[in-house]
């Protein structure tokens, strides 16, 4: 008899999401929540969204910009 596996894919779409960031300096790629950045957006300047362009995100090896892989957002502002 076959057991079919399932995929654990639900679990990771119940919440807001990841967004990917690349650090050119280690050369490798990291992911972060949508909820960690809102965290950090809040201290900056008190408001939130899903946007990236006034959010500065810091590679967690060595400290330096990265850069985010995609822009996504169900809302462009
Ligand atoms: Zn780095």
């Amino acid at each position: 008899m076959i057991q079919l596996k399932k995929k654990k894919q639900e679990r990771e779409h119940e919440d807001f999401g990841r967004v990917m960031f690349y650090c050119k300096h280690c050369n490798k790629t990291f992911d972060m929540e949508w909820e960690t950045i809102w965290d950090m957006q809040e201290m900056t300047h008190g408001y939130v969204g899903y946007h990236l362009y006034d959010t500065y995100i810091c590679c967690p090896d060595c400290g330096e910009l990265a850069e985010a892989l995609e822009q996504p957002g169900p809302n462009p502002i």
